[in-house]
């Protein structure tokens, strides 16, 4: 895996609840929460499934392959560390594999590279895009391109 070519402002870091979803992603697999009883996928993270109330869940590996369900460009005033990337774009991604699943991140030309290098007028809703994953400090950081 290789590591982003610029410094981000924020990594998130693995919990105890997260951790699953960290050790696949260090595999380069975007993994779900999904429910061991009734099958249903969530996220973020929690501990009792909203639709059964079952505690008994894993981490499920996806494909990774979603659409750009919205998208926004973020402009200063910014904290320190965004300001110096932006403009920059952040889109909400729906899975394949449940389009209530969806998240947050950046579109980036390719693996490791900043998101103010994607020109934000060519982002579309609906277009076809997949995860991808750098590493920030050995941190596996998601990341989203074009398919
Ligand atoms: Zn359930």
């Amino acid at each position: 895996m290789i590591d982003l070519i610029y410094t981000p402002p924020m990594v998130l870091t693995s919990t105890e609840a997260t951790a699953g979803f960290f050790a696949a992603a260090r595999d380069g697999i975007l993994s779900v929460q999904q429910c061991t009883a009734c099958g249903r996928f969530r996220h973020p993270p929690r501990s009792v499934c909203p639709a059964c109330r079952s505690f008994e869940w894993h981490w499920q590996p996806v494909s990774g392959r979603g659409h750009v369900w919205s998208w926004i460009v973020a402009y200063p005033p910014l904290l320190a560390g965004f300001a110096e990337l932006a403009p920059y774009n952040v889109v909400t991604v729906e899975l394949v594999e449940d389009v209530s699943i969806r998240f947050v991140g950046n579109l980036v030309e390719d693996v490791g590279r900043p998101p103010n290098e994607v020109d934000p007028a060519t982002i579309a809703i609906g277009e076809r895009v997949h995860a991808v994953f750098a590493l920030a400090d050995g941190v596996p950081v998601l990341q989203w391109v074009r398919d």
